[in-house]
Order: structure tokens, then sequence, then C-alpha cells
């Protein structure tokens, strides 16, 4: 096992990432930009070095000042969380070529699943379903794409292959507009990722996003821990998730595991992953894989009782996993809602000082947050503050146990979302369980104010 990781992120996945590693007895050393200087795993690490001012394009993604801090601290291993250098390919490459373990897969496979049209192709050929649409990257010849339109069929959803955070992508219900989109959506790709080319997928009108956390180590173990429902979106942004997903037949959801457990097998996968896909209708399309460990990771943990990210250190020494898929039992039912410092109605960031910090506790509540009272939320990276995660017997104990648990919580000084958690633990159709994507929008329509 390592002696020392370092760790290059902020917010609540350093705090986390620093637990497991006091847990495993393992030192860690946390980089930290200017505007981070207060924070509670700075204050609470074995060492901690400031790496750069705010902006975190000299900071956070500043892979030179990273690796030399790893360097003089003598760490062994960096644990790039999520966000930031998490699926950037060069800088596992550039960690790997400096000395050091990169905590997770490599960048060969990093490069395959970032790239979401060579993603796709590896999917098909690992016998993963996928969203029907192109067959690779659109062709420039005007005519060809019309004519694949018309096979995939309208609605249809041009993306880029280059994209992320719910961006370059762009739904096209008529032949007539169809040329158009793939201009703009081509144009907008090349200057937001560098990377022109876009696919095209069938639009599903009412999918729930569903995906499935793997674990795989080098020696051609991998598993699957079950499947998280993450429907609950505001601009293609998760803000509620839940394992199990509710409603779904237990050997619909096994069929699905098995396979990307294969495709991990088949792709020589290493580390933690999660199968992005859209469920509609009995049926799985993948849509892509994230290579690194999730913000909604908590709600397998509580179901599987596994801990992710020691799984993900203990992987990339070079253990075998420790369990096989038969040993893997799912126990109750786990919900995460995602503290934002935001305006919960208008998702409008509200950084800035927060003045009271309650957080909730009690049986089956756990919080992840580096927040505290006095602590200053910076305006310069995600709104997203902490995560507060309940575990039930059942959904209904889960239910009732957040419920208390945002009853209880109190956060002043800052706009948060705890309100709209609120009402949404109470809506009649969220407590039904099996939501589309599509239904925030529709209920915040509702309740506009
Ligand atoms: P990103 O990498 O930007 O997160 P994804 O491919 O994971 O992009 O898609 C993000 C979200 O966009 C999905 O969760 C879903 O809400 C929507 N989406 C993507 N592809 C489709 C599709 N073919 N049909 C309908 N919605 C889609």
């Amino acid at each position: 096992m390592f002696k020392k990781i370092l760790i290059a992120n902020r917010g609540e996945i350093a705090l986390r990432i620093q637990r497991a590693c006091r847990e495993m007895g393992v030192k860690s050393v946390v980089v930290y930009s200017e505007a981070d200087r207060d924070a509670k795993y700075v204050k609470l690490a074995d060492e901690a070095v400031c790496i750069g001012p705010a902006a975190s394009a000299q900071s956070y993604l500043n892979m030179p000042a990273i690796i030399s801090t790893a360097e003089v601290t003598d760490a062994e291993a960096i644990h790039p969380g999520y966000g930031f250098l998490s699926e950037n390919a060069d800088f596992a490459e550039r960690v790997e070529q400096s000395g050091f373990t990169f905590i997770g897969p490599t960048p060969e496979s990093i490069r395959i699943m970032g790239d979401k049209v060579s993603a796709k192709q590896a999917m098909i050929k690992s016998g993963v379903p996928c969203v029907p649409g192109s067959e690779g990257a659109l062709p420039d010849d005007p005519k060809e794409i019309v004519k694949i339109g018309r096979a995939v069929g309208y609605p249809v959803i041009i993306k880029a292959a280059g994209g992320g955070g719910g961006r370059g992508m762009r739904v096209v219900h008529t032949e007539a507009a169809l040329l158009h989109a793939v201009q703009t959506t081509k144009a907008e790709a090349g200057a937001a990722f560098g990377n022109p080319a876009v696919y095209m997928e069938k639009f599903l009108e009412n999918p729930r996003h569903i995906e499935i956390q793997v674990l795989a180590d080098e020696h051609k173990n991998a598993v699957w821990l079950g499947e998280r429902d993450c429907s609950m979106q505001r601009r293609h942004q998760k803000i509620i998730e839940e394992a199990p997903a509710p409603g779904i037949p237990r050997r619909v959801i096994e069929r699905i595991g098995e396979r990307c457990a294969a495709a991990c097998k088949k792709i020589g996968y290493r580390g933690a992953g999660t199968f992005e896909f859209l469920y509609e209708n009995g049926e799985f399309y993948f849509i892509e894989m994230n290579t690194r460990v999730q913000v909604e990771h908590p709600v397998t943990e509580l179901v599987t009782g596994v801990d992710i990210v020691q799984m993900q250190i203990r992987v990339a020494a070079g253990e075998k996993l420790p369990f096989t898929q038969r040993q893997i039992q799912m126990r109750g039912h786990a919900l995460e809602c995602r503290v934002n410092a935001e305006d919960p109605y208008k998702f409008t960031p509200s950084p800035g000082r927060i003045t009271t910090w309650h957080a909730p506790g009690g049986p089956g509540v756990r919080v992840d947050s580096h927040a505290y009272t006095n602590y200053f939320v910076p305006p310069n990276y995600d709104s997203m503050i902490g995560k507060i995660i309940t575990h039930g017997d059942t959904r209904d104990q889960a239910l009732a146990r957040m419920r208390i648990a945002l009853s209880e919580t109190v956060v002043e000084g800052i706009l948060t979302n705890i309100p709209l958690h609120r009402e949404l633990m109470a809506d009649a159709k969220f407590i039904e369980g099996g939501t589309s994507i599509h239904y925030l929008e529709g209920w915040m329509a509702q309740h506009k104010r």
C-alpha cells in the first residue's frame, strides 16, 4: 500500500478522499488554491501546499504545479477526484511518466471513453446496447447526413464527440432543421472542446437515467455494484440520486450489470467507473462512461457496504478486488440530495459566507461536506457544497429519514437548494418513483414563482 497520496481536488471530495486515506493509515497531501486556504480538509491535512491563485486554470488544472508538489512531498500516488483533471488522459500519462501512480484507469482507457464516438464503438464491440444512431462521427457530405437522419428517425439529437457537462447537444425534430443544427453544433464543439466531430442519436422522449457502478482490478477481475437512478436533473445535471432504481425488475438490471462487468474485462479496464444509460420501455441504451469516482457514489456505498474510494486506492496499488460478484449483497435503499449554493428555483449561484451551518444526524444519515459555520463559499468553482445521504431498509424509510434530515439542516448567509429538495421529497410522483429525466423541468414550469 502507498505511504502517501496527493489529493488533486477540492471541496467535499477532497475531504472524502482524505478520510479514506486516514482509515487505511495512508498519509495525504492536499493541494489548494488561494481561494481554499481556509477549507476544512486543508486544516486537517497531514500536509497542505498552495499551488496557485483561485482560477482553476492556474491551480486545480495546473499539471506541472500538481506533479512537482507530489515530487517535493514524496507522495507516491495522485487521486484526481471528479471534475478538474480526473478524466484528462494527458494528465494521467504525465503522472505515470513522472513515476507516480494515477489512481484511476490507464490513459488509453480514459482516452477511448473520453471520446463518445470511440466509447460507443468500444461498447458495441463489447455487447453493451447503445442508443441507435450514426455509426461513428457524421461525414461532411450533406446528402449522407440527411440519409442517416432518415434511417435513425426523428427526433434526433446531435452530440459532440468531445462533449461533457450537459453541453454540446442539440435536438432536431425535422429534416428541414437538420443540416443547420449539425453545422452549428460542429462549430460550437470545435470552439468548446477542440474537437468538431459530432454524431447523431435517436432522441429518446421519456427516458430515465440509470447508471451502473463498476470496479475492476489489474488481475482481470471486474464486478458491478448495482445501479443508481439519477433521473432528477436540472439542465442535464443531476441533483437527486438513489439506489436501487425503483420499479425495474432485478433480472433486467442484472442482465445489464453483467454486461458492464464483462465489458470492463474485455477492454482491460482498471479502477472505479460508471456506465451511464438511458432507460426507456424496458430497454437500456448506453450514452457514456465516466472513468472516475462520481459525486453520487455514496448511495452505492450505503446499499453495498463497499467503500468505493478505498477500492480505487487498493486496485491502483495493484491489489486484487477482495470480493467476487456473488459476495456483493444489496441491502435496503439509499437517497442522495446534492446541496448547492444556489437559488433553489432559478439555479443562479449564491456564493458567500455561511453564517450558520447545522448538519443533520441520526440513524441512517450521512453528510459529506466540507462546509462549516463561517466558511466562505468561493465564487470560482462548482456550486455544490455538500451531499445529504440517507439509508433505510426500504425506500419509504430512506425517504422519511431524508425528510427529517432536510428539516434539521440549517444553512444561513447564502441561498441553497434545500427548500427545493424539501418540496421534491413531498412530491407525489417522486414518492411513487420512476420519474423521467424531464420530470423536474416540467415540475419547475408548474411551480413557477
Ligand atoms: P454529458 O457528457 O454532457 O453529461 P451525456 O451523453 O451523458 O452528456 O448526456 C447528458 C444528458 O443529456 C442525459 O442524462 C440526458 O438527460 C440527455 N441525453 C443525452 N443523449 C440523449 C438522447 N439520445 N436522448 C434523450 N436525451 C439524451
